[in-house]
């Protein structure tokens, strides 16, 4: 077979797949791999042809035979081939297909060869260039074929990739197409039982039809798009199986989608959110991504362009029929179906994510533990989506701090003549729960969101109101509260004396508060730092410092409650105490430490060694 048969009906190829082949024979583009990608894919459509010519026709050729596609390799005589039982094509065929570019992907490529000749060796792959690809790794090509129709004659076509192409008749009695490659001496690896193993998992693991390999037949591809079918037709246990063959995740998934739509663009889609955030120890997954086909071929591993980022959690597969195979991958995000599609997905999920919050509260718990942070992440950063984001966040709070609510929740909580949400941020939960900002609202039996992760801070900068309610930092000094009778009578009853209180703590910290005030909004801490201008800028301030860009512990209102034991003993001690200078220093950090915005908390050590001397004298 691998002497070049001499032939009087030589055929030359037409020009531009002289300079298509001229390009590929040439190449030096490292993922020759996928001329196997686009074998498969052409015996794949020739299955589906004679597939559907079956149902209308009843003069094929061998009607009973197995629709599949059999890869067989000759390591002695350095030839692999690619058989499939499909629709076939007679002498005139094979000249009219293999002799001119049909391949939308293959012309497209040509014309960006022509541009810039550079270009071609790394796009190759993207574009897709169909059966000339095979002339990659090809000493030369033979195709043998018997078409469906049952008085069609065999032929072969054969060419070494140069100007001109033969085609002879041919004996074979079944019906389909035999590619045989007589592999390039650099090409061997192609005759590898592994390597085809792998690069048939890689690309063509969902074609439908069965991929067998090598003597035995076994079957190499998991064949089953099981994206494809109808979601009422697959079983629960086949959704969990195909998940963690997918992802080789050992847990069951938390939430799947399936979704099969046709307008207004038409999809197949199987996207899961997993069990947890992290990935398992056998996870396959090696970057954030969707697998793409398009019409069964794989086009991208992980495209990013399926989904918003703050999706990036999710995982699966996108199948489109709508999609040229052709697109780049430089094109794919601005491609106007990639852009539908991405809306459509994105839209479902956010449904789905809201119904499994009404409808199945506990799995909602669960999504909110290992995946809440990407919804913050999005009311920050995603202005399309925001308004969707909002119905499904959730928090703990002052008055539940073991249950997640929504905002509707804290609405409807709501104390009479309040206007405002209340919110606390800090480090921690348990440390927030102690700071003074709450005591007053607790006072008021006002409910107040913890707010506690990193990413909260960047929420706030988004999420200024909910409905109607402003959101307002509880540690701000302008509350707005309803006054209460006992503040009132709090107020009239202040002694006189506080002025000189004021004054000490004002002298002695200087530059680093921008003011001192009485406040009668304390009940059990001696003093707090409040924001000057209200919730905006504190934000602001703990962006700066979770970013760590030059921070500098903020310049704030120091709030100093009269009547706290503390507060009534340093007043009755003297101006040059050293004892008193030490307290007001110690209730000032205590209120930085409170806030989350000492610099150094070791520092204070010693100064509270010192009062612990003091007090076991
Ligand atoms: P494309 O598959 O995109 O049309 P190709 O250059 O890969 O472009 O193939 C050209 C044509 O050759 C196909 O359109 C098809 O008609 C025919 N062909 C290729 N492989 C097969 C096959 N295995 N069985 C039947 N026809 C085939």
């Amino acid at each position: 077979m691998s002497n070049e048969p001499v032939s009087p009906n030589s055929v030359s190829f037409k020009a531009e797949t002289r300079q298509l082949l001229n390009i590929l024979i040439h190449s030096l583009y490292s993922e020759r791999e996928v001329f196997l990608r686009e074998l498969i894919s052409n015996a794949s459509d020739s299955l589906t042809r004679i597939n559907f010519e079956m149902l209308t026709n009843r003069e094929v050729l061998d009607p009973e035979t197995e629709l599949g596609i059999w890869i067989t390799v000759d390591e002695e005589a350095h030839t692999l081939s690619i058989r499939d039982t499909g629709i076939g094509m007679t002498a005139e065929e094979l000249a009219e297909n293999l002799g001119t570019i049909a391949h939308s992907g293959a012309k497209a490529f040509l014309e960006a060869a022509q541009h810039d000749n550079k270009v071609s060796n790394d796009i190759i792959g993207q574009f897709g260039v169909g059966f000339y690809s095979a002339f990659m790794v090809a000493d030369w090509i033979r195709v043998t074929s018997r078409s469906y129709r049952p008085d069609a004659q065999a032929a072969s076509w054969y060419s070494t990739g140069s100007d001109t192409f033969t085609v002879e008749p041919a004996e074979k009695s079944e019906r389909g197409t035999l590619v045989t490659i007589k592999l390039k001496e650099d090409a061997d690896e192609f005759t590898k039982e592994y390597r085809i193993d792998s690069i048939v998992k890689k690309h063509s693991d969902y074609v439908p039809y069965p991929i067998y390999f090598g003597p035995e037949n076994k079957q190499i591809n998991r064949q089953t798009a099981i994206w494809r079918q109808a979601p009422h037709q697959v079983e629960k246990e086949a959704y969990t199986d195909f998940y963690k063959q997918f992802s080789l995740e050992s847990e069951a998934p938390l939430l799947k989608l399936h979704l099969n739509i046709d307008a207004p663009v038409q999809l197949y889609a199987l996207l899961y959110v997993p069990a947890k955030q992290e990935h398992g120890i056998l996870s396959l997954r090696r970057q954030d991504g969707i697998k793409l086909y398009a019409r069964k071929v794989l086009i991208q591993e992980y495209s990013k362009d399926l989904l918003p980022e703050f999706l990036r959690f999710v995982q699966g597969v996108v199948d489109t029929e709508d999609l040229p195979l052709n697109v780049s991958r430089e094109t794919i995000q601005s491609n106007r179906v990639i852009m539908q599609i991405k809306k459509v997905v994105t839209s479902k999920l956010l449904d789905l994510f809201k119904n499994t919050a009404t409808d199945k509260p506990d799995e909602y718990a669960i999504f909110w533990e290992q995946f809440g942070l990407f919804i913050k992440e999005g009311i920050a950063t995603d202005f399309e989506h925001y308004d969707a984001l909002l119905p499904l966040l959730r928090f703990h709070s002052v008055a539940h701090p073991d249950k997640h609510i929504s905002l509707d929740d804290y609405v409807k909580e709501m104390k009479a003549g309040q206007d405002k949400i209340y919110y606390i941020v800090g480090d921690d939960e348990k440390s927030v729960l102690s700071s003074p900002h709450l005591e007053i609202l607790r006072r008021h039996e006002m409910d107040v969101l913890l707010l506690t992760d990193v990413i909260d801070t960047f929420m706030l900068m988004r999420l200024e109101k909910y409905l109607d309610f402003q959101l307002v930092n509880a540690a701000s000094d302008e509350l707005n509260l309803p006054e209460k009778e006992e503040e009132k009578k709090d107020e009239e009853t202040s002694p006189a004396g506080e002025e000189g209180l004021v004054n000490r703590f004002k002298q002695q910290l200087g530059e680093r508060v921008t003011n001192v005030r009485i406040t009668n909004r304390l009940v059990e801490s001696p003093a707090r730092l409040v924001d000057q201008g209200g919730s905006a800028a504190s934000e602001m301030q703990r962006a700066y410092r979770l970013l760590n860009k030059d921070f500098e512990v903020p310049k704030m209102i120091l709030e100093v409650n009269p009547k706290h034991p503390i507060i009534k003993k340093l007043e009755s001690l003297s101006n040059e105490d050293a004892f008193a200078t030490d307290l007001i220093e110690q209730i000032y950090e205590n209120c930085l430490l409170q806030e989350g915005l000492h610099p150094n908390p070791a520092q204070m050590v010693s100064r509270i060694q010192k009062f612990m001397e003091a007090s076991l004298k």
